[in-house]
């Protein structure tokens, strides 16, 4: 079958990075231009301008929106009155209000819209959600601990408004938990540490109902922590590395490699050929309820 024309929008780090090795290496995509202001891709005809992008390309049907969260619901509100599917990068928005404008959008032109969680395709998490789907759940623990300039070298917008600051990380994990735990949580309480000049947590200690708790730090240098343990009245079991590791009490024990954004494509090609949209806002409605509820402490100033 023809590969489908796309284009990716917003050329950063997770453009280039995940997006272009995995539309490279796509059946079901044909990368046929980019968008940035500043970024292009070598050999794709690239814009800088969106609108004019829209207006000279009616061959490409599909938009890929790969911008932070504040400035990304004007380009796939565009791309939906424009007749394109859209997939957003994760979080799906700056509020849960804009996504579900933009589901009712795609909904009523009849396009697709697809609210990307790029962690609920690591290795492990089809194979715990499995596991766990008959068990019952006792306690579960996140630890989520990274280097912001490692993973955000400079990105100031991760600590201004609507940028989330470590729950752009800490929300992958919640992609995952709200994926594999058989029955829904709800938070009950948060502890959120701000840099004392920063309008976001570098650090967030989360309690849910069932048990269930966080802990997500963005001042991990060294080794990585991206860990998931849940324990069930019939034994436990431990994602690892983000969700590519998944081992249980009960002898079963898988890894492999990091498939996350050529599944995610994948899927975005069977939800435009069946007209189907995927957006779920579960992970982020915990954040924002985080920062409702959340008690605020004030570390010291963080610089990249
Ligand atoms: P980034 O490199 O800072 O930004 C991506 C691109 O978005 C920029 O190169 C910029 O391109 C464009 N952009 C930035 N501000 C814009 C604005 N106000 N209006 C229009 N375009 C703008 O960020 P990133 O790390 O790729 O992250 C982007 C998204 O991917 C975030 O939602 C993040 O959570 C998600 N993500 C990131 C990672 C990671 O490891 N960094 C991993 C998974 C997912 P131009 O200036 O050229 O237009």
């Amino acid at each position: 079958m023809a590969r489908q024309k796309i284009a990716l929008v917003g050329i950063g780090k997770i453009a280039r990075d995940q997006h272009v090795p995995a539309l490279a290496a796509s059946p079901d995509w044909e990368l046929a231009a980019t968008v940035s202001r500043a970024g292009s891709v070598d050999g794709i005809e690239s814009y800088t301008d969106f609108a004019a992008m829209l207006a000279a390309r009616p061959d490409i049907g599909t938009v890929s929106l790969c911008m932070p969260p504040v400035p990304r619901f004007a380009y796939a509100e565009a791309a939906l009155k424009a007749g394109r599917h859209v997939m957003l990068e994760k979080p799906p928005g700056a509020t849960l209000a804009e996504v579900h404008a933009l589901t009712a959008l795609a909904a009523a032109n009849n396009l697709t819209l697809y609210a990307t969680w790029h962690s609920r395709m690591a290795h492990g998490v089809a194979p715990a959600k499995a596991w766990l789907a008959d068990k019952t759940v006792t306690r579960a623990r996140i630890t989520w601990r990274e280097d912001v300039r490692k993973w955000h070298p400079g990105q100031d917008w991760v600590f201004e408004p609507g940028g989330m600051g470590v729950f752009d990380p800490g929300i992958n994990a919640l992609s995952i938990l709200t994926e594999i735990l058989p029955a829904p949580v709800h938070l009950t309480s948060a502890t959120l540490t701000f840099p004392e000049n920063r309008q976001t947590p570098i650090a967030a200690a989360l309690a849910f109902s069932g048990n269930v708790t966080a802990d997500f730090d963005w001042r991990q240098e060294g080794p990585q922590t991206w860990d998931i343990v849940v324990e069930t009245t019939s034994g436990s079991l431990t994602l690892h590395m983000g969700g590519s590791q998944l081992s249980t009490s009960d002898g079963l024990a898988s890894s492999g490699p990091d498939r996350e954004y050529p599944n995610l494509y994948a899927h975005m090609a069977t939800l435009v050929r069946d007209r189907r949209s995927d957006v779920d806002l579960a992970p982020m409605t915990h954040v924002a309820d985080a920062l409702t509820l959340g008690r605020r402490d004030v570390t010291e100033a963080f610089h990249f």
